[in-house]
């Protein structure tokens, strides 16, 4: 097969070649080394499918007229239709869409969802733009990507500024133009239009699971861990609910204006009450308050990270005192600190297993609205726990086997699972 290096112009970069597609590239090459795939298919999976670039003229509320770029790559289409996030953000570009789409293929293969990795996104500001302006965006969005878009091919859900509400003007376009409801072309959307319930909880709650799983593997009870958590959000905030909720001592949670902590551990409840009225955690009470830095560093046996990317590096790697990482997050974790970890003997739950609660519930929205048949929250919570469950128990078994870090046999595992369904199918024609 022609190498794509071989036959585009050599000086030229493709145009997806960027530093995070680097990234996303090395860390497929890293594992490659420990995957035992065919040449055929490691060549295929290290470029994206198809990747497409559209302008979306929008009318601003003032009368004018701003034209902005937009972006959809699908990385793998071989196991199933594609399936990732739409984000709206300054810095979205066709290189950043490529390397998520691929972490994408990486958590479904996993996870042993039946979906290829997508990503797509709008290079817009969206805290400077009205409701209005936002829905004409999305809106013209859909109808530029209807094309690559559809149930049985590309489902979008929600990312970076993008939530219910962009889904359902996502769904509304999408079926206005085929003339019936197609609930099942995005997720993440409203309950009312056939979202489902516990999606929102989803990932939170999985990043429990999955430390619960981990605990007991480790021979750690978790009802008697210390634990902090960064970020209070949608992940962070509905993860410390859950460990508190197990028995575990939330020591310290943070948002961008700070970390609260206790060594009694936080009042939870108050805080989520607080947050909800204020805002912000800044000001909560009775407690210490410390800085997203200071924070990372406390004495505790896990550190759970569910704001940003980039979190723990080489230079605090050294100094975290914690027994267990997870990674709620997307890539909070660089390569230098892993290192260290790994060197330090502190495991890291990696974000493609312990993040992928979200995807997971986003999956069992899609069969609902296919099937038209809604389960009720019990059932949905306990079919993540064993898809959880089963995922992780194959990353750490492989990690045994094959003395690999537990990211590396994530990815091992995932990029396995891909392949062996490419090997299957062959490369057409
Ligand atoms: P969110 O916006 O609901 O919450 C983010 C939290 O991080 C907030 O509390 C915010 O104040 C805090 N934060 C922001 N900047 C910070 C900083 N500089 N220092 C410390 N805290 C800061 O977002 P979310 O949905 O909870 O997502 C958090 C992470 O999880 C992201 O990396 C996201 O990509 C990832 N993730 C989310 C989902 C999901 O379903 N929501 C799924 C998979 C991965």
């Amino acid at each position: 097969m022609a190498k794509i290096d071989e036959i585009s112009v050599e000086e030229q970069p493709l145009e997806w070649d960027t530093p995070l597609f680097r990234t996303a590239v090395a860390q497929f090459e890293e594992a490659l080394t420990h995957a035992d795939v065919g040449a055929a298919a490691a060549e295929r999976l290290r470029y994206p499918e198809r990747a497409v670039m559209v302008s979306v003229p929008v009318r601003m509320d003032d009368g004018r007229w701003t034209v902005f770029p937009g972006y959809r790559v699908l990385h793998s289409s071989v196991i199933g239709p594609t399936k990732g996030g739409i984000r709206y953000d300054p810095h979205v570009s066709l290189g950043e869409c490529a390397a998520l789409a691929m972490w994408m293929t990486w958590k479904c293969a996993l996870l042993r969802l039946p979906y290829g990795g997508a990503k797509g996104g709008v290079r817009c500001n969206p805290r400077e733009m009205s409701m209005d302006e936002l829905q004409r965006l999305t809106r013209r969005y859909t109808i530029e990507l209807l094309p690559v878009i559809g149930p049985e091919k590309d489902i979008p859900a929600p990312d970076m500024a993008t939530n219910e509400q962009t889904m359902a003007w996502m769904m509304d376009t999408y079926s206005m133009q085929v003339g019936y409801a197609v609930p099942e072309v995005v997720t993440g959307k409203p309950i009312s239009i056939g979202g489902s319930v516990f999606r929102s909880e989803a990932t939170g709650a999985g990043v429990v699971m999955v430390i619960e799983r981990a605990c007991h593997r480790l021979g750690w009870n978790l009802a008697e861990q210390r634990c902090v958590v960064q970020g209070f959000g949608n992940v962070g905030g509905v993860a410390a609910r859950d460990l508190h909720y197990r028995g575990a001592k939330v020591l310290a949670v943070s948002d961008i204006s700070g970390g609260i902590y206790s060594p009694k551990g936080i009042d939870i409840h108050g805080a989520t009450a607080w947050a909800a009225e204020h805002r912000t955690l800044a000001d909560f009470p009775d407690v210490e308050h410390v800085s997203n830095e200071e924070l990372l560093e406390l004495p505790c046996d896990i550190l759970v990270l569910a704001a940003l990317e980039e979190q723990l590096t080489a230079e605090n790697a050294p100094r975290v005192q914690c027994k267990l990482v997870a990674e709620g997050a997307n890539g909070p974790t660089t390569i230098e600190a892993d290192e260290i970890f790994g060197e330090r003997g502190i495991p890291v739950l990696p974000d493609i297993l312990t993040n992928a609660g979200g995807v997971t519930v986003s999956y069992f929205e899609w069969v609902q609205d296919l099937g038209r048949l809604f389960w009720n929250r019990e059932e949905i919570r306990a079919k993540l726990a064993d898809q959880l469950s089963d995922g992780f128990d194959r990353v750490w078994n492989l990690a045994e086997q094959q003395r690999l870090s537990l990211r590396s046999a994530a990815l091992v595992g995932a990029i396995r699972e891909v392949a062996g369904a490419l090997d299957a199918r062959g490369i057409y024609p």
